[in-house]
């Protein structure tokens, strides 16, 4: 596997930069969709149609506020749009592709352009002023599931890595072999210390994912387990409205025959003594999680989101690997592939049949 050099970039961030700047001063694309430096230490996604604004971009940003897939899936669709080159993280890249097999965005003219991912900061802990920048030598400056995470790198269509000092854009899929070539990009360059780097930190998370997971499985065993977990939760429901893939228009949830009559709980509380009000909770995050499992990236937004400090993203993407791995399916990985849900073969799950 070979790369192309970027030989007047010395960093990540000078090779993001100069790219954007690049792709729309030569009208290789009409918009860069980028994070940028707002006020208070915020990072609002812009649409920028000329270089100027790109002086703000913050590619990389510490912490990550609102999902790139969300942002992503705001501006595609018209057919005004022309081409866009989106820069996220490898985990909003994998989060655009399952959006766009649910029909909610069109990534056709978009070419997403990835990094390294150094992973990010707990919002909350970077609010408080006391842990600026993620460091991924130092698993408590980064969010749990950025401890975990094993897809940091090497997502969309041209992923840009740092191989020993040198910095080179790895084209994955042709629109990003199409992308670079437009950009003059060429020349061959050697990958063999970004993959080693890959393979090590891969199986490190590997090794902390698996140990976190049966952590997880063992608070969360049976239904008392669950309702434990979500004992604190307040009902915010922030943890579905940050998702970039929570993707009903209308929450059924939210919808008002499926409430509970008064006399229900009322009858509950007289033959158990007691009822547990508001009797929901378990019910939304059970059904959230049966709708997610499949298309779960594991970004982790909807823990970095509540306020209760409930693992809510670590027990959504436990609970999509292993569906995700009956059907042998990757969310985010594979834009061809189509949707578990959207397929139906008749010798699959005959394990269940008993
Ligand atoms: S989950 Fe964390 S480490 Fe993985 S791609 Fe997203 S931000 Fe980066
Ligand atoms: S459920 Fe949570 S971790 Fe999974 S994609 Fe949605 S926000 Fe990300
Ligand atoms: S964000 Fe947290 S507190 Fe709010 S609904 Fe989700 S799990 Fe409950």
């Amino acid at each position: 596997m070979k790369g192309i050099p970027l030989e007047t970039c010395d960093s990540l961030r000078h090779a993001l930069g100069w790219i954007m700047r690049k792709a729309l001063q030569d009208g290789v694309v009409d918009h860069v969709l980028v994070p940028s430096r707002g006020p208070e230490d915020s990072f609002p996604w812009i649409l920028a149609a000329r270089p100027e604004p790109l002086s703000d971009a913050e590619p990389i940003p510490p912490v990550m506020s609102v999902q790139g897939a969300r942002a992503l899936s705001s501006v595609t669709g018209s057919t005004s749009e022309g081409a866009m080159l989106a820069v996220m993280r490898p985990c909003e890249a994998r989060a655009s592709i399952e959006v766009a097999k649910l029909r909610q965005s069109d990534l056709s003219s978009v070419v997403v352009l990835t990094m390294d991912c150094p992973g990010a900061v707990p919002l909350a802990r970077y609010r408080d002023g006391d842990i600026m920048e993620p460091d991924p030598e130092d698993p408590e400056s980064l969010r749990p599931l950025c401890r975990q995470c094993t897809g940091f790198t090497a997502a969309g269509d041209l992923c840009l890595v740092r191989s020993g000092e040198n910095v080179l854009a790895v084209p994955l899929t042709e629109g990003g072999r199409r992308f670079a070539a437009a950009l003059g990009l060429d020349g061959e360059g050697d990958l063999d210390e970004w993959l080693e780097w890959k393979e090590g930190l891969g199986k490190q998370r590997e090794r902390t994912g698996e140990e976190a997971r049966q952590s997880l499985k063992e608070d969360t065993r049976g239904l008392s387990g669950l309702a434990a977990v979500y004992s604190g939760c307040v009902g915010c429901r922030s943890c579905r409205t940050v998702c970039p893939v929570c993707y009903c228009r209308l929450c059924f949830i939210d919808m008002k025959d499926r409430r509970s009559p008064a006399a229900a709980h009322l009858d509950r509380s007289v033959s158990a003594g007691a009822a547990r009000l508001v009797s929901d909770t378990l019910l939304f995050h059970i059904g959230r999680m049966a709708h997610m499992s499949l298309s779960c990236v594991a970004c982790g937004m909807c823990e970095d989101a509540c306020p209760a400090d409930i693992p809510v993203g670590r027990l959504v993407s436990m609970v999509g690997r292993e569906t995700a791995a009956l059907f042998d399916y990757t969310a985010g990985e594979d834009p061809d592939e189509p949707l578990p849900l959207s397929t139906f073969l008749t010798e699959e799950l005959h394990d269940f049949e008993d």
